[in-house]
């Protein structure tokens, strides 16, 4: 999954507008940025990167970014929510993909990428309706404002650019 991690996150932060929104966004994409860190850097990510989308790994992460955010924002529930949108990165995962679980382990998901128009309905539903939870947090007078929409046609660009990205891959055109 690529946006719809993102309009997840935007839908976590309307519920604690008092935690810095860039680090629900980050939080939510963890384990695909250490991912592309991990592979930029030619860092084994284990077998169908274990290292970065296993329990063990999204667990460490959680509580990394759940301790990171108490001690941005002094909000406990605050830092629950952001340690609970790092565990919804493999939730969602679970259905786009084919995730690892522990070492040894089986290997889980539904892999609607092998369906795209699924995996793009799925998508665009959570971006929608993360972003419908978003733009809620706008006073009505600007909820109809270009920048507000600018925010979800940004999310549909990046998933359009994904899928893009995902059919070169999947074609065997770039690695990592
Ligand atoms: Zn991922």
């Amino acid at each position: 999954m690529y946006a719809g991690h993102l309009g997840f996150a935007l839908g976590a932060y309307s519920f604690r507008r008092t935690i810095p929104l860039w680090l629900v966004l980050i939080a939510s994409q963890l384990p695909d940025w250490l991912d592309a860190g991990m592979c930029m850097a030619s860092i084994d990510r284990g077998p169908y990167g274990l290292y970065t989308h296993g329990l063990v790994a999204v667990t460490i992460g959680a509580v990394a970014f759940g301790v990171l955010t108490w001690l941005l924002a002094r909000d406990l529930t605050g830092a629950l929510l952001v340690a609970g949108v790092v565990l919804s990165h493999y939730l969602l995962d679970y259905f786009t993909g084919l995730k690892p679980t522990w070492s040894g382990g089986p290997i889980i998901g539904l892999y609607l990428y092998s369906r795209p128009v699924a995996d793009l309905v799925l998508e665009s539903f959570t971006v929608v309706a993360g972003w419908l939870l978003y733009r809620r947090t706008f006073p009505a007078s600007v909820r109809n404002d270009g920048m507000v929409y600018a925010t979800l046609f940004a999310l549909i660009a990046l998933q359009l650019l994904a899928g893009v990205v995902l059919a070169l891959s999947l074609g065997g055109h770039i690695k990592c």
